[in-house]
């Protein structure tokens, strides 16, 4: 009513109301009819096995070009899509292109590859995401192990004990698990044995600290053998540069993602990379 609008509007022109919170309402604003209007797409970067330097995997990431906004970067949208519940189907949509379209590159590559998916803690709570990985992976025809769900540390630890459970489930489907952003976060491998996890991925941080500078040797290597010794294969992202890639190769480390190998593509450019590294 009157009264309603009334508070809205005093509420837009309180001082309070920071430049920052009206691009955050614009933001929003823009991405709740983002899907209806198909304003997202998926790109892909490829994942190496560190010894033969072959393509393994591929991780999905996802990306907005919003009508009214322009390229908006997950870094910017993501967040508000978790707090307004919007990374619910969302995230759906993207497990599903995601499962579609690998199933189809496997098809042309002549090759099993796997792809890796990105899901938010806000995801995982819902009481029917197992089931929606299953029929996802039904109606789309990817075998199972040919998909990996990337998780954070912190959606783990928020209800450990249902969290192991829905795991459970879906480690039961051959689907992998991976922790995301390893070492950003309560980083302790201890919790870890608790959870059917396959895979670590180290975050850049990791391995390169705030000044830029590669971390400890030892400190890396004693990390990548206790996760061996805990039966996880480590995945290192972000590698930049060479220097880097022969670092993690010594310490033993499984495989690598970062620009040095290729940056996130378009589906039609990954082909293309993914044709000519294995004419090359
Ligand atoms: P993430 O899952 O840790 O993904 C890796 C991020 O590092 C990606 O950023 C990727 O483009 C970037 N990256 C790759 N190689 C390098 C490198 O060599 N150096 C540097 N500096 N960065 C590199 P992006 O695509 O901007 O995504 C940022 C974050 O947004 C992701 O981090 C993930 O947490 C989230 N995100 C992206 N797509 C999705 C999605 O579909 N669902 C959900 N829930 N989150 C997503
Ligand atoms: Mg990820
Ligand atoms: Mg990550
Ligand atoms: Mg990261």
């Amino acid at each position: 009513g009157a009264k309603r609008a009334g508070r809205n509007r005093y509420r837009f022109f309180e001082p309070a109301m920071t430049l920052a919170a009206q691009a955050r309402m614009a933001l929003e604003m823009a991405l709740r009819p983002a899907l209806a209007r198909s304003e997202f797409e998926l790109h892909y970067q490829p994942r190496v096995d560190l010894r033969t330097m072959r393509v393994v995997g591929l991780e999905a990431l996802l990306r907005w070009n919003s009508a009214d906004l322009g390229r908006v970067s997950p870094g910017e949208f993501i967040g508000i899509a978790e707090e307004t519940g919007l990374i619910v189907p969302i995230g759906r949509w993207v497990l599903e292109e995601a499962c579609g379209q690998t199933r189809r590159l496997i098809e042309r590559q002549g090759r099993a590859i796997r792809v890796s998916v990105n899901v938010s803690a806000r995801q995982l709570a819902q009481a029917g995401f197992v089931d929606e990985v299953r029929d996802v992976l039904a109606r789309t025809g990817l075998p199972a192990a040919c998909l990996e769900l990337e998780l954070t540390e912190s959606a783990l630890i928020e209800d450990m004990a249902r969290t192991a459970a829905m795991l459970d489930e879906l480690r039961v489907l051959g689907v992998k698990l991976a922790v995301d952003d390893f070492g950003t976060g309560y980083s302790g491998l201890a919790y870890l044995r608790r959870l059917p996890i396959d895979i670590l991925k180290l975050d850049r941080s990791f391995v390169l600290q705030d000044d830029g500078r590669i971390s400890a040797f030892d400190f890396v290597k004693a990390f990548v053998d206790m996760a061996h010794a805990l039966r996880l294969s480590v995945v290192a992202e972000g590698v930049e540069t060479a220097d880097v890639l022969e670092f993690l190769r010594a310490a033993d480390c499984d495989e690598v993602q970062g620009y040095l190998m290729a940056r996130p593509m378009p589906l039609d450019a990954l082909e293309a990379w993914l044709d000519a590294a294995t004419e090359g």
